[in-house]
């Protein structure tokens, strides 16, 4: 894989074992099929419990039958799985990184113990439902409420765009209590609780996204998670959005080295297109954004497992690598000429499936805000 600066020479062998190992797994058992599922709109569901076998699940998570690898280990992992397909990281980083994170780092012993085994297994695949219709970036007004009854409380509203939720076993669903914002562990065969598979997607299309509706939804007291205020989400995200920065570089660099392939292989005007400057240019441009990112997701590894990652870290890396993986994409397009828009070419999925990496965990525009605030002391959000 592209290693312009031997960022290899910086890892451990542990790091650079799990890494191969995602790496020959999700080249072997993912990627051949990513363009068809894709086309066709469907999740490689078969290969969620051989994941479970590969055991990156749950990450940096210690304990409950968690793997326990460090911050870049997992990140690698992310990587290798966004070279092969974009999709099916979406489903891993909601699973593992969302929905398994939240319950390690929010849970009670006892929630701890029932679902992160059986998740770090890929038995039972978890959600994060967070979004609303009316509320995206502006996560911290939800209109989704849970209201205090005897026993439990009951969950009233909806929510959108909740990936895997066609198929989830658990979600960490976030509502308005009474107390300010909160999470709870919701179970789908819950009476009131109705879903629709969100169609008409161009990008991300072989993992489903849902629209949720909850009408008087009975979540009882023992699934309610003992934390409260928006700043959880801001927690969760925050370490998630490492993992999110890792996975894009590894799409940054699926077209980078499509493209430098292609630029080597392809005649025109009697020489390999690659020998012509401005193509040149390109490749160095792209090779450049990606050894930059490397870099930045490493030290951002480093710091997350040092305990010194803060929120703007983690929001820059994410902003960053997202946006330098939709300039690649962009790029090796262009370099690929005609045959850059064929499926077969990966480069053109990739460039879709960016779009919403650019977008979920905090847009492009709102992780910068959160590097702002950081650098500035003053908060562009109401
Ligand atoms: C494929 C996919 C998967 C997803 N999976 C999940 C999931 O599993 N769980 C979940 O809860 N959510 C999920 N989401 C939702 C995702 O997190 C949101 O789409 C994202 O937070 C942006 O919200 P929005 O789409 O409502 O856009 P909006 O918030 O409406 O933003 C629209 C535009 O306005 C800009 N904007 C908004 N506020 C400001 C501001 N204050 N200053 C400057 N610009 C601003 C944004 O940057 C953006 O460009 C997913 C989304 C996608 C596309």
């Amino acid at each position: 894989l592209t290693d312009f600066y031997r960022i290899d020479t910086l890892l451990t062998e542990d790091e650079c074992e799990v890494r191969d190992r995602v790496r020959s797994w999700s080249r072997e058992r993912i990627a051949p099929r990513a363009a068809d599922y894709w086309e066709r709109g469907e999740f490689q569901a078969d290969r969620v419990l051989e994941l479970g076998e590969l055991g990156v699940a749950g990450g940096t998570i210690a304990g409950y039958g968690c793997p326990g690898i460090s911050a870049a280990a997992y990140g690698l992992a992310s990587q290798e799985l966004a070279y092969a397909d974009s999709s099916f990281t979406t489903f891993f980083g909601v699973h593992s990184g969302l929905a398994m994170g939240s319950i390690a780092r929010f849970g009670t012993e006892e929630q701890k113990a029932r679902w992160l085994p059986t998740m770090a297994r890929c038995e039972t695949i978890g959600a994060f439902a967070l979004t609303e219709p009316d509320h995206g970036s502006d996560a911290a007004h939800l209109e989704t409420t849970a209201t205090p009854v005897d026993g439990g409380l009951l969950v009233n509203g909806g929510k959108r765009w909740i990936g895997n939720g066609d198929n989830f076993g658990v979600a960490v669903l976030w509502v308005q209590t009474p107390e300010g914002v909160a999470p709870f562990l919701f179970e789908p065969d819950t009476p009131g609780f109705t879903r629709t598979p969100m169609l008409g997607k161009i990008a991300k299309r072989a993992v489903t996204n849902v629209e949720m509706r909850f009408t008087d939804c009975f979540v009882p007291e023992s699934n309610r998670m003992p934390v409260t205020g928006f700043r959880n989400v801001a927690e969760i995200l925050r370490v998630t959005r490492h993992h999110v920065s890792w996975a894009a570089l590894g799409e940054a660099i699926a077209c980078y080295e499509a493209a430098l392939e292609h630029a080597q292989r392809r005649m025109q005007f009697g020489k390999p297109i690659g020998a012509f400057q401005l193509v040149q240019a390109k490749l160095v441009e792209m090779a450049t954004e990606i050894t930059k990112a490397q870099l930045l997701s490493l030290q951002l590894s480093r710091l997350l497992d040092a305990g010194q990652a803060t929120a703007g870290m983690t929001a820059m890396a994410k902003a960053n690598n997202s946006k330098i993986a939709r300039d690649c994409a962009r790029l090796a397009r262009e370099v690929l000429g005609g045959d850059g828009i064929l499926h077969q070419r990966d480069v053109m999925r990739h460039l879709v499936d960016i779009e919403a990496v650019y977008t979920f965990e905090g847009t492009w525009d709102i992780n910068r805000l959160i590097v702002g605030r950081e650098l500035t002391g003053l908060s562009a959000f109401s």
